[in-house]
């Protein structure tokens, strides 16, 4: 079994990355380039991708962050709605939950 907080800081350094380039994206100075209409069009469209993208990417790093936090207090492996400890399976597939599968359910 796979260290969790290994796991979850290796989560974190990838997502921390991809959001870097969804950001060098957003803020590209090379607007000189969208020339005609349809190329505009299609930059507007990546952008609304990315910008979803970079929402996403960001509540999941908000989630990992968070899930980390409650490891360093020694309560990660602890459901924090009812209090009651995570099932194991279901924190090595969802290393990043706080809630344990019957208070996800509800
Ligand atoms: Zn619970």
């Amino acid at each position: 079994m796979t260290d969790r907080k290994s796991e979850l800081e290796t989560l974190k350094a990838d997502l921390t990355a991809r959001l870097s380039r969804y950001e060098a994206h957003q803020h590209r100075e090379d607007g000189a380039l969208d020339k005609d209409f349809e190329e505009q069009a299609t930059q507007t469209q990546n952008d609304q991708v990315v910008d979803s993208l970079e929402t996403e990417t960001r509540a999941e790093l908000a989630q990992i962050e968070y899930a980390l936090a409650r490891i360093e207090k020694g309560v990660g492996s602890d459901c924090e709605s009812c209090g009651k400890a995570i099932d194991p399976r279901r924190l090595q597939v969802l290393p990043y939950t706080t809630v344990c599968v019957a208070c996800a359910e509800n």
